[in-house]
């Protein structure tokens, strides 16, 4: 049966289940690189351009873990899946610098996904995969239909308020598929990247730690397709890229949505279009002077114990805060 290595990075928390579900459908083995490790971001850290941003290292480390395991190696170059927005040009140069920066790599699969200028372009790529991979089009298409309907359910499981770890575990049944109840006494909107908040050793397992610190977290991805595009853009245009354009529209909502009483934006060391966004989210924080905002940015040094003294004093900030609205009123 036919390998096929996904990097468990970047793409992968918005991604994976739906390409899982159509390579198998194709009777392809799917090897995922599984979890982030400090072996793994060393070995990234020593083949990447040492100006690259830390989930490209990540990245790399993730391809070089599945180098010897794969027949092909999945990298897409996806460019635009909206017609306003593209993704960051270090994803789209990604199947480029795999193939000329890491050696002894298996073949590539990079198929290039761009709405703007090709009709019914996300349909084409998954036929050029089964063209590529020598499968039947009857075959692609009904594979196609159930790879589109898993990631309808994945994203539903995450407006329903679970993360893409959970989610990915509940559409494999080992998790309850019930929405998680918030029970902490403050809600954070925790901003960010999915393949920054989601990857446990990149974020140094902020959710879980807020979770366990008696705060409800949540996240751009709890937030549906149709309210993020409820708000004019915060520019004109929009942001160009389109992580940022999500992060920023689900920032405008949850601050103006009333529920939440403090706002963490992670990013990462080496994100040039983060400069940009942390500028836009700490602007719109100002006109919610009663929801604190911390931004943390992470690099590949780790540094858990700062984290988590800035953490606590966060918490103590807005506990403290919330107690003056209260006394004021
Ligand atoms: S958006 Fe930032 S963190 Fe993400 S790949 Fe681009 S430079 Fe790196």
């Amino acid at each position: 049966m036919v390998k096929i290595g996904i990097p468990s990075a970047l793409f992968y928390y918005v991604y994976y289940p739906k390409w899982e579900s159509f390579f198998q459908a194709l009777d392809i083995e799917v090897i995922p690189s599984g979890k982030t490790t400090k072996q793994l971001l060393d070995n990234g850290v020593r083949e990447a351009l040492a100006d690259a941003c830390l989930p490209v290292k990540v990245f790399f480390g993730h391809a070089i873990s599945l180098r010897d395991k794969v027949d092909y190696l999945f990298v897409p170059r996806i460019v635009s899946t909206n017609k306003k927005t593209v993704y960051c040009p270090k994803f789209l140069g990604m199947p480029d610098m795999i193939r000329h920066g890491l050696p002894d790599m298996p073949p590539l699969i990079d198929v290039r996904v761009d709405v703007r200028t090709q009709k019914f372009a996300i349909w084409r790529a998954y036929e050029f995969l089964g063209n590529f991979l020598g499968v039947k089009k009857g075959k692609v298409i009904s594979a196609f239909r159930s790879a589109n309907q898993v990631h309808r359910r994945y994203k539903e499981l995450m407006v329903a308020g679970h993360h893409p770890l959970s989610a990915m575990a509940a559409l494999k049944g080992n998790v309850n598929l019930s929405s998680p109840r918030h029970t902490g006494q403050l809600t954070f909107a925790l901003l960010g990247y999915p393949y920054n908040l989601y990857d446990p050793f990149i974020s140094i397992q902020l959710i879980d730690k807020l979770q366990k610190m008696g705060i409800n977290v949540l996240t751009p991805e709890n937030v549906s397709a149709k309210t993020l595009q409820e708000k004019p853009p915060v520019l004109q245009k929009g942001l160009f890229w389109t992580f940022s354009e999500q992060v920023m529209q689900a920032a405008r909502h949850f601050f103006s949505s009333g529920k939440i009483d403090g706002a963490i934006h992670l990013t990462a060391f080496g994100c040039g279009p983060d400069s940009l966004l942390n500028n836009f989210i700490e602007r719109e924080a100002t006109k919610y002077p009663h929801i604190p905002l911390m931004t943390l940015t992470m690099d590949e040094h780790g540094g858990e114990a700062g984290i988590t003294t800035r953490l606590e004093a966060f918490i103590d900030m807005v506990q403290r805060k919330k107690r003056g609205v209260r006394n004021a009123q």
